[in-house]
């Protein structure tokens, strides 16, 4: 039904230390969703890491993954993934595919995940990784994704992963959505709040600001330029 992640390389100790991670986003950073603990559970992060940093993996910490870019620490991909409450059969979008790490949480929860990347050279080493571990790249995207995905709309859920500055000039007309996880704000330090806002209907939406963020800036037509 879901698509499952291959046998892995995957060695004793970095099962020890992803289970040790669970332990302590459950334990220590507020993560209460048992199906989010169990995708958290069973994606190999250090698979979506370059070489140097594999080590580091299983750390609570963004870490580079070249061009400028950085994978989002585990807690704050336990925590969208959490607020965006997942149901399996939802459409989902992630905007900013990076790594892949998100997407492939994602997958761990609806088959129908499509996630979209601006950056060429990030979007064909997730591809790559995650054609490895046999999840379906057919929901890769290489494009703007600041004004969501329109020719797929609409979605149960989008959850953003970089910061578009406002929520107004943000990823997707509404009527494209049900649930949206956005950061807003400038990219000062501090200065970005994590948004969820609910569609309630047509016209009736609930915003619900979730405390301080850190994400780098949303690009393209809808972002910072
Ligand atoms: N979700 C990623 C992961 O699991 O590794 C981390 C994402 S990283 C914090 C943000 C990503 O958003 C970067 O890869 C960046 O290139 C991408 N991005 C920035 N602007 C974008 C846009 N307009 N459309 C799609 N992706 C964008």
């Amino acid at each position: 039904m879901f698509p499952v992640i291959q046998p892995l390389p995957d060695s004793y100790r970095q099962r020890g230390q992803r289970r040790a991670l669970v332990t302590l986003l459950r334990q220590q950073r507020g993560i209460r969703d048992e199906r989010v603990l169990a995708a958290i559970g069973a994606v190999p992060r250090h698979l979506f890491f370059e070489p140097a940093f594999e080590a580091h993996a299983y750390q609570d910490k963004a870490f580079p993954i070249g061009e400028g870019q950085t994978i989002s620490q585990p807690s704050t991909v336990a925590y969208q993934t959490q607020l965006l409450n997942v149901q399996a059969g939802q459409r989902i979008l992630e905007i900013g595919t990076g790594s892949g790490y998100q997407f492939a949480v994602l997958c761990q929860l609806t088959a129908n995940v499509q996630s979209i990347e601006f950056n060429a050279v990030l979007y064909e080493r997730g591809r790559q990784r995650l054609a490895f571990l046999g999840l379906p790249t057919a929901g890769l995207h290489l494009g703007d994704g600041s004004l969501g995905l329109p020719a797929l709309a609409p979605f149960d859920g989008i959850l953003v992963t970089a910061g578009p500055g406002a929520a107004a000039r943000a990823t997707a007309p509404a009527t494209h959505w049900g649930r949206l996880v956005v950061p807003v704000g400038s990219h000062d330090p501090g200065q970005q709040q994590l948004l969820r806002i609910t569609r309630e209907g047509p016209e009736a939406f609930v915003r619900e600001e979730l405390g301080d963020c850190r994400f780098v800036p949303l690009r393209g037509a809808a972002g910072w330029q």
